[in-house]
């Protein structure tokens, strides 16, 4: 059974989008194996998104993402990692299709960083690795 890191992000918490999130996991089918609520800190962020260091959106991420508690979840099931991208949608929340979690309930505020609502591992090395980050022995 694959497996994937769900992220309920700041401004989702702080928005009250928690449970939308996570029933919207739970009614495709998919199993909620670990949850956790944890302000993240920056040396974790850091290794989180070390694809993107360089990026103008660096910086503005990373203090986002340390900017309050979000929800950390690793999920499973059939092909979810593609399945948790389609459900979240397009990573511009204005792009994002309607019925997705980012289309559906994403503001686009024109802020530095896209205020996305979710992360969503992208394949099965990163899910791992991002497993390995946020959860110890999992
Ligand atoms: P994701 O996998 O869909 O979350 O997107 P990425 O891995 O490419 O980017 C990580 C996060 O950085 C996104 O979820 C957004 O919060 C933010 N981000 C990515 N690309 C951009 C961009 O072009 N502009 C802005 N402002 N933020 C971005
Ligand atoms: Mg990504």
């Amino acid at each position: 059974m694959e497996r994937t890191l769900v992220i309920v992000k700041p401004d989702g918490f702080a928005r009250g989008l928690t449970g939308e999130v996570l029933r919207r996991i739970e009614a495709k089918g998919y199993t909620l194996d670990t949850l956790q609520i944890m302000t993240a800190d920056r040396d974790r962020l850091a290794q989180h998104y070390a694809e993107h260091e360089g990026k103008p959106f660096y910086q503005p991420l990373v203090d986002f993402m340390a900017s309050g508690p979000a929800t950390f979840a690793i999920v499973s099931g059939h092909r979810v990692i593609e399945g948790f991208r389609a459900i979240a949608g397009a990573t511009d929340p204005t792009a994002a299709a309607p019925g997705s979690i980012r289309g559906d309930l994403g503001r686009d505020w024109g802020l530095a960083v896209q205020q996305n609502i979710v992360h969503g591992s992208d394949s099965p090395e990163s899910a791992e690795r991002e497993i390995g980050i946020w959860f110890a022995q999992r």
